[in-house]
């Protein structure tokens, strides 16, 4: 079966940057199953993926506009460090959630000065080059509830993996 609209695609893959430092992998005898055509991947790899069937080897090199998008300079900003009360050790990298005008976003620390903190809100890969090394391990029909729910229904049940919920498609599935 080739990948389309409406397939489960199960596949092992190495995301590398354009240095060669690995970002992230699936686990051996573990592929990332997905529903193609949902919106669930990035919108390149999806691309790159359309036609292929179980076996095939993909190598991509994908553009930040086809991947996590360019950083947007307006989620970056310098917030005074009291707000950061509580929180010990202020350091590069730490992550904190903060709360916005549209709703919760996950901000790293980037800088840490005397009384200034500079966070950044953009997705840490914004604006980066994604090298994508995929082995397609499976192709199957999707199902009925699938496509209604708009993700992949592991062996175990809904949403399996502690994916979360997408906003509204609270899974009927139990
Ligand atoms: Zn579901």
């Amino acid at each position: 079966m080739q990948i389309a609209d409406g397939t489960v695609v199960a596949m092992d893959y190495t995301l590398k940057d354009d240095e060669g430092t690995l970002i992230d992998q699936s686990q051996p005898g573990q592929p990332l199953a997905y529903l193609h055509g949902h919106k669930n991947i990035i919108p390149g790899l999806e691309a790159a993926l359309a036609g292929k069937t179980s076996g095939d080897k993909v190598e991509v090199r994908i553009a930040p506009e086809d991947g996590y998008g360019e950083p947007n300079p307006a989620l970056e900003q310098v917030v005074p460090r009291d707000r950061f009360q509580g929180v010990e050790s202020l350091e590069e990298g730490m992550q904190f959630q903060a709360s916005t005008d549209q709703g919760p976003i996950s901000v790293r620390v980037v800088k840490v000065e005397d009384d200034n903190v500079t966070v950044d809100g953009n997705h840490p890969l914004a604006g980066k080059h994604l090298n994508f090394d995929v082995t397609v391990q499976e192709v199957r029909a999707a199902t009925e509830e699938e496509i209604a729910h708009g993700h992949v229904h592991q062996e175990s049940g809904c949403c399996g993996g502690g994916e979360e919920n997408k906003e509204g498609g609270s899974c009927g599935c139990s």
